[in-house]
């Protein structure tokens, strides 16, 4: 508590400031510090729903084939009641919890344990120590870049044992999938329960805590900014990073090995999906360092939003299609596949060059080239909470000149292409582009929001410069 008192006021003093002639509030860079009654109502709304609607999904795989109409249909005819539905769902087991220990456990060991060795031999690979950007109060943190090697670790071991040692099915993922569920959840509850904590009685940096006075709004959105246990366990780069995302190629292949279990072959969708989202998942431990500059570690507080979600919804959500192919296995024809390969690949090429343009020009403060020529860009400036003036650049050129999160409209053709794999007959496997399309242009307006108020008039020339977010000449 006594950090909560000590931190309140100075942001209250420094609210009151101008910046770069807005009339915005100075170094209000991260989330609001006053809640609207909309944003208070979204978050009651996730925090008592979000959970339902991911047993909703799962629930429907296992007892309606996917279908999301027909629990519908039963519940509202009266086919069914709630209670024939969730007696019919897997329970916690003694196993799934005896496995879900042993993964959490296993993936903190890989972090905190095994410094980085890829980068000594991986050319064009930054592992090992890195530093992260600077947060509103003039922090910067240091992060033990090692995902790649943990991602490494765990597949070599997961292919070892499925063609080795057979100590388990390479299905016992699906096979446990519910009762894991059960797990994630009393995982990422507790993570954000925590979280919430330790920001009031024992913060890692306590300048850079948020506090909007309101419980719901703290609680899911984060109070501490960077949490950390000890020196080096940062709860934002291990929980996003660790159980989250390096699962989600394990999930994949459990699946697929799933079909190959019930149809004595892999079909071509399922191929596709674990190739793409293969990419995807190793291109984000290839750049973990760059994901130190992304919005989820510079700007995004820790709460049940992150910590949640990251035990929860992001493996059992982005790993739908794959799911889905398992109760409908679709054989794609060759032009579809191709196209699809298409899409992901120029998706994917779209997302990585844009990203990796602006690291490039950030990384060198602008002396490098963009597409053979020297980057165009609009100076500008903000001040961190300590009153220290900084100064930034912001890039016209390259995809940076078509629109402001052309990156963003990369991953979006990439999210589409996993969904097409699927076919046409259910809604459900397209569940992840509807939501990365509402998630990144939700994402575009915030960080344009925090961007305005970090540079003010500047950024007003920015937006002049490139007046598009996503797709130049439309949005
Ligand atoms: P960005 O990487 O686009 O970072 C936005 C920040 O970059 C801004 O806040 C600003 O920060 C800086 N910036 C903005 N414009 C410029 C410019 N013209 N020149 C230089 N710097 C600029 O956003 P995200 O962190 O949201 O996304 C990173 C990637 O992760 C994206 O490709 C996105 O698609 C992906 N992503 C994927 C998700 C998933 O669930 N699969 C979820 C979220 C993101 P500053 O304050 O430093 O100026």
């Amino acid at each position: 508590m006594a950090a909560h008192q000590q931190n309140k006021p100075s942001g209250e003093r420094n609210r009151k400031n101008t910046q770069n002639g807005s009339r915005t509030l100075q170094v209000q860079w991260g989330r609001a510090w006053e809640v609207d009654w909309f944003s208070l109502a979204s978050i009651i709304f996730l925090l008592m729903f979000a959970p339902l609607i991911v047993y909703y999904f799962i629930m429907s795989c296992d007892q309606y084939q996917c279908s999301l109409m027909d629990p519908l249909v039963d519940l509202l005819t009266g086919n069914k009641h709630l209670s024939d539905i969730w007696n019919k769902t897997p329970v916690l087991t003694y196993k799934a919890a005896g496995m879900y220990t042993l993964w959490v456990a296993f993936q903190v060991v890989l972090y905190v344990f095994i410094p980085d060795f890829c980068h000594k031999f991986l050319p064009g690979y930054a592992g090992g120590v890195q530093e992260g950007a600077i947060t509103p109060a003039g922090v910067v943190n240091k992060y033990e870049i090692n995902g790649l090697q943990a991602w490494i670790i765990t597949h070599v071991l997961w292919f070892a044992n499925a063609y080795y040692f057979h100590f388990f099915s390479p299905t016992i993922i699906f096979d446990n999938w519910i009762p894991l569920l059960w797990c994630a959840n009393i995982l990422g509850y507790i993570v954000s329960t925590f979280a919430l904590i330790k920001g009031y009685f024992f913060p890692t940096s306590a300048a850079d805590c948020k506090f909007t006075g309101n419980f719901f709004y703290d609680y899911m959105m984060g109070i501490e900014f960077n949490p950390r246990i000890g020196k080096w366990f940062d709860f934002k780069l291990f929980f996003n990073g660790r159980p989250g995302i390096v699962a989600w190629t394990l999930i994949n292949l459990s699946y697929a090995a799933k079909q190959q279990e019930l149809y004595g072959q892999v079909t071509n969708s399922m191929i596709l999906v674990n190739v793409l989202q293969g990419i995807y998942v190793l291109d984000f431990f290839w750049n973990e360092a760059w994901y130190l500059k992304t919005i989820d570690i510079c700007h995004d507080h820790f709460g049940w939003y992150l910590g949640w979600g990251d035990c929860v919804w992001l493996p059992y959500l982005y790993t739908l299609q794959g799911l889905y192919l398992v109760n409908h296995p679709v054989q794609l024809g060759t032009a579809n596949a191709i196209g699809i390969l298409m899409l992901g690949l120029i998706g994917y090429y779209i997302f990585r060059v844009t990203n990796h343009q602006k690291d490039l020009f950030r990384r060198t403060n602008g002396n490098c080239k963009i597409w053979g020529k020297k980057p165009e860009y609009i100076e500008c400036s903000y001040m961190s909470m300590d009153g220290t003036k900084h100064y930034s650049k912001l890039m016209t050129s390259g995809f940076w000149g078509w629109a402001r999160h052309f990156n963003y409209t990369g991953d979006l053709m990439g999210s589409l292409a996993y969904c097409l794999t699927c076919g046409f007959d259910h809604i459900l496997p397209y569940f992840y582009i509807i939501y990365m399309t509402i998630l990144l242009t939700h994402r575009c307006i915030r960080d344009e929001h925090r961007c305005f108020s970090k540079y003010g008039k500047d950024w007003k020339r920015y937006t002049a410069a490139v007046p598009y977010r996503l797709l130049p000449g439309i949005f």
